[in-house]
C-alpha cells in the first residue's frame, strides 16, 4: 500500500475527504477515535484511485472550537488568519466581534476585522467609533470596504494564508466569499439550500484554495466560535488592554473582577479601559466559572 501526506479538506461523520497530491481520496480512519479536522495534516495509506485510510495526523499548529451546547469543539486547524466581517446592519453585536478576537488570541492566529458596507452613510460613524478602539487603542487591523463594489483591498490579505472568514448572517460574507473564490459560493448555496429544508443543521467547515500557497475556510452555519475551553486563569492574556498591564495588580493571580489592588479595575475607574470590553471580560470569566463544566 502507497503512503503519502495529505490536507483534510472537509469531513462528513466518519469520512474525510483528504486532498493529496492534486487528487481527492474519500478517507477513513480505521480504529483510530481521533477526530480529524479541516486542515489537518495527515498521514494516508492510498486504497485506490478514490479512497484512502488515515494512519496519522500531523501535529497541528493551531484550533478553533465551535460552540455545542456549552462544550467547545474542534472545527478547523492550522489557520493562519481570522477575517470577522461585520456592518452596521442588520443586528450589528459587538460581543460577537470580541468573541471573535478572543477565539483568534487564544488560538495564536492573527485577526483582522472587515468593516463591509461602507457605501451606507450610517456606516461612516459606525466605522470611526469601532477604529478608535480597536485600532487605535487595542492595536486591530481593520479594513474597511463595500463588498458591493470590490473586494481588491482583500487580495494582499489573502495570499500565502490560511484565512477562515466569519461573521453575523447579514453582513455579506457570501458577497466576499464569491469574489474571492467562485467555487466556495458555488458550494455554500447549495448547503444553504439544503439546510433551509430542515434536514441538516451541522456547521461543514470546507477549505477552497485561492491559489497554490491561499486557502480559504469556508463554514457556512458557524455563528459562535467555542470558548469553554479556556482556561479562567488564562483570559486575561488574551485582551491586550489588560495584558499590557498583567503584573501591577497586588496579588499575582488577581482575575481583575473584585479584589483588592486590581491595576485593571483603577485603570476602568479612570477610563483607561473600555468599560463595554471589560463587561465583556467579566462575563466571559463568569460564563467559564458557571458552565465549564455543564
Ligand atoms: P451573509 O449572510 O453574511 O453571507 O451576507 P450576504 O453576502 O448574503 O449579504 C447580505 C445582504 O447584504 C445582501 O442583500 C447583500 O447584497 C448585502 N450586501 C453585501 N455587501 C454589501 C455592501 O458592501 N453594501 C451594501 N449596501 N449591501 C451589501
Amino acid at each position: 500500500m502507497r503512503q503519502q501526506q495529505g490536507l483534510v479538506i472537509n469531513s462528513h461523520g466518519r469520512f474525510f475527504n483528504v486532498e493529496s497530491n492534486g487528487k481527492v481520496y474519500q478517507s477513513t480512519a480505521k480504529g483510530k477515535k481521533t477526530e480529524f479536522v479541516v486542515g489537518d495534516t495527515v498521514a494516508i495509506d492510498i486504497i485506490n484511485d478514490n479512497q484512502a485510510s488515515i494512519t496519522e495526523l500531523v501535529p497541528r499548529n493551531n484550533l478553533i472550537y465551535r460552540s455545542d451546547h456549552y462544550r467547545s469543539k474542534i472545527i478547523a486547524s492550522n489557520l493562519s488568519q481570522l477575517l470577522i466581517v461585520i456592518a452596521v446592519k442588520p443586528n450589528f453585536n459587538i460581543g460577537f466581534l470580541d468573541s471573535c478576537l478572543i477565539c483568534a488570541e487564544s488560538s495564536a492566529i492573527k485577526p483582522v476585522i472587515i468593516i463591509n458596507k461602507m457605501d451606507l452613510p450610517e456606516s461612516t460613524e459606525f466605522a470611526q467609533k469601532l477604529t478608535d478602539l480597536y485600532a487605535n487603542t487595542l492595536g486591530y487591523e481593520i479594513i474597511k470596504l463595500s463588498a458591493l463594489n470590490n473586494c481588491e483591498q482583500l487580495g494582499n490579505y489573502l495570499k500565502n494564508q490560511r484565512t477562515l472568514l466569519i461573521g453575523q448572517s447579514g453582513v455579506g460574507k457570501s458577497t466576499i466569499t464569491n469574489q474571492i473564490c467562485p467555487e466556495a459560493n458555488a458550494k455554500t448555496g447549495e448547503i444553504a439550500k439544503y439546510e433551509t429544508s430542515g434536514r441538516h443543521t451541522t456547521t461543514h467547515a470546507t477549505l477552497y484554495h485561492i491559489d497554490g500557497n491561499s486557502d480559504l475556510i469556508d463554514c457556512p452555519g458557524l455563528q459562535e466560535f467555542g470558548l469553554f475551553h479556556l482556561d479562567i486563569e488564562k483570559v486575561a492574556w488574551y485582551f491586550p488592554e489588560i495584558r499590557d498591564h498583567l503584573g501591577n495588580c497586588k496579588f499575582h493571580n488577581c482575575l481583575h473582577l473584585n479584589e483588592p489592588g486590581c491595576q485593571i479595575k483603577t485603570m476602568l475607574n479612570e477610563n483607561l479601559i473600555d468599560s463595554n470590553r471589560y463587561a465583556f471580560y467579566c462575563r466571559l470569566i463568569n460564563n467559564l466559572k458557571t458552565k465549564k463544566h455543564y
